[in-house]
Order: structure tokens, then C-alpha cells, then sequence
């Protein structure tokens, strides 16, 4: 699905992938969490003062979705908020009411690390991971190019296995080499 969403967009496995770009081709539209301050001064709190408290949402207005950010966050960590929001509409995920009848969240840990998992594919694929690996990029060089956290590189590597992958198959090809 992360390889179909890059060709789509006509970028290759080693692009950035902006996703408001990605956003504007599924027409959702997204909304910086400061564009409320004027009608709802409450949402400074969540822009000045607890940032970590919100991250993304999508709102449904029956089948259409637009996505509500924490605009004061790391760009890289809005890039992975937003990304994890569009996962969410990738995968059809079903709108579900924010707070159940007696005012807690709901909650779905599978739907979330499901959108969670493809988000972090989208942003950084396996090809990056094995490119990093292979120290076309250290990860700060790469945070930057993928526009994510450092955080999120070394997440995605440790999930491909990259160094293990590209350490093995160096070790496979000296052993191959004449001596
Ligand atoms: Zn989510």
C-alpha cells in the first residue's frame, strides 16, 4: 500500500513524501490546530502550554474526512501525525464517536497500530531504511531528507532489521571475494 501511495504520487522509494501532498491527492483537507484559536482561545493551551496532550484528529462529516494538527509540534513530528491521520483513511478505517458514554476515549489499539505501522512505512520505506543502512545518509542527514525525527529513522530501521540485513550480506560477499 506504501509502494502503491509513492507511485501514485510519482515518487520513488528514496523521495520525500510530503503529506499534504498525499492529503491534497485523497481531497482531505487539513486544518493547523492555531486557525481555531480565534473562535476557541481554549486550544492555546494545547498550542503553548501542554502540546503533547494533541497530536491529530480526523473529524467526519458523514463520509468526509478533514484532519485537525498540533501545528506547534516538531515539523517532523506533524509530518508523522498527519501521516498517521491519512493512514487512518488509506486503510478505511470506520469513524468511531471520540469519547464513549461515560466520557473516556475510545480506543482501538489494532486500528491504531495499524495506521501507526503504515505511516511510518509511508514516510520511510524499507528501501530507505537499507540506503541508510548502507550509510548513503546518517540519521540526522536522513531525518531531514524524509522530514521526520531522528526518532523515526532509527524506529523504521530497527523494524526492517537494515543494519543486521546489510551487515550480513557485506559479510556474505567478502567471504564470496578471493582472498
Ligand atoms: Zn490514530
Amino acid at each position: 500500500l506504501a509502494s502503491e501511495v509513492r507511485g501514485e504520487l510519482g515518487l520513488g522509494e528514496l523521495d520525500w513524501l510530503n503529506p499534504h501532498t498525499l492529503a491534497e491527492s485523497l481531497a482531505i483537507p487539513i486544518l493547523p490546530l492555531s486557525s481555531f484559536v480565534a473562535e476557541a482561545p481554549g486550544v492555546r493551551h494545547l498550542l503553548e502550554v501542554e502540546q503533547d496532550v494533541f497530536s491529530a484528529v480526523t473529524v467526519f462529516a458523514g463520509t468526509r474526512r478533514t484532519i485537525v494538527h498540533n501545528d506547534a509540534h516538531h515539523p517532523g513530528r506533524q509530518h508523522s501525525n498527519l501521516c498517521h491521520e491519512l493512514a487512518h483513511g488509506l486503510l478505511h478505517h470506520p469513524p468511531t464517536a471520540a469519547l464513549d458514554d461515560t466520557g473516556c476515549r475510545h480506543w482501538d489499539q489494532d486500528i491504531e497500530d495499524e495506521a501507526s505501522w503504515l505511516s511510518g512505512v509511508m514516510l520511510v520505506s524499507d528501501e530507505a531504511t537499507l540506503a541508510i543502512a548502507r550509510g548513503r545518509w546518517s540519521e540526522r542527514e536522513a531525518a531531514d531528507h524524509f522530514g521526520v525525527t531522528p526518532k523515526m529513522i532509527q524506529y523504521r530501521c530497527n523494524a526492517t532489521g537494515a543494519r543486521l540485513r546489510v551487515q550480513r550480506s557485506r559479510a556474505a560477499r567478502s567471504r564470496r571475494a578471493p582472498s
